[in-house]
């Protein structure tokens, strides 16, 4: 997995290329594909955030604002590491966006002079089933922006998302054999019966007759990234 990530920086640099002076890491996910991008790109390497691994994962405490306290403590900014710098900054995925949100903002107090994106992923786009927590279609960012509106809410000079091929390539296995669903919504294995996730679950024209509100309407029908530009 280690050599992969670190393939999937490598093919991020050849697809996303940016005139800048460091690339860094968000610690731990991002660093193998940062170190990828470095090396391919020539750009110096450096740590200019470091991690508080005391603070729990932002993504299961409960509220928005929440989350982005949860961010402010769990990351802190190198300032003498990122003072006047051109930054590239990898991570693995974009979810719901608070995360990289709260960084740029950090790292342009911190005296950052650009902070491009780099995500070592395509967009996340579709709920994963299978036991990874993380946010119904409505919450995810990617659902009803652009890459560029997605940038731009972020705060980011720029964004550059890893295509579905370099990201497929880079693991040296055939398509077949992974799951590619929160990206693609291609679910490799039979999701739970239809009554517990609706059974319009792949076809979302429309809401299903009887419908809640939230809950489950909320996580199948959601408007996606609009609300984003929202967040504060
Ligand atoms: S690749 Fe598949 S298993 Fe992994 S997070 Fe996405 S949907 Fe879930």
């Amino acid at each position: 997995m280690h050599a992969a990530r670190v393939a999937m920086g490598r093919r991020l640099a050849q697809e996303h290329p940016v005139e800048a002076d460091l690339v860094i890491p968000v610690p731990e996910s991002g660093t193998p594909a940062a170190v990828g991008y470095a090396a391919e790109s020539g750009i110096r390497f450096g740590q200019g955030l470091t991690k508080n691994a005391y603070v729990g994962r932002t993504f299961i405490q409960p509220s928005q604002t929440l989350r982005q306290l949860g961010i402010r403590l769990k990351l802190n900014p190198l300032k003498e590491v990122i003072r006047g710098q051109r930054l590239v900054v990898v991570d693995d995925t974009i979810v719901r966006g608070n995360t990289q949100r709260a960084l740029v903002r950090m790292l342009r107090e911190a005296g950052a002079a650009e902070v491009h994106i780099r995500i070592s992923a395509p967009p996340v786009k579709w709920p994963c089933f299978y036991g990874i927590d993380f946010a119904s279609r409505a919450e995810l960012i990617a659902n009803g922006l652009t890459v560029e509106e997605i940038g731009a809410s972020l705060g980011a000079d720029s964004l550059g998302y890893l295509s579905a091929e370099g990201m497929i390539e880079a693991t040296e296995q055939p398509a077949s054999q992974l799951c590619t669903a929160c990206f693609s919504g291609r679910y490799p294995i039979e999701l739970p019966p239809a009554h517990r996730l609706g059974k319009h679950l792949l076809e979302q024209d429309e809401l299903p007759l009887g419908a809640p509100e939230d809950g489950l309407a909320t996580l199948l029908y959601g408007v996606g990234g609009a609300t984003a530009l929202d967040h504060p």
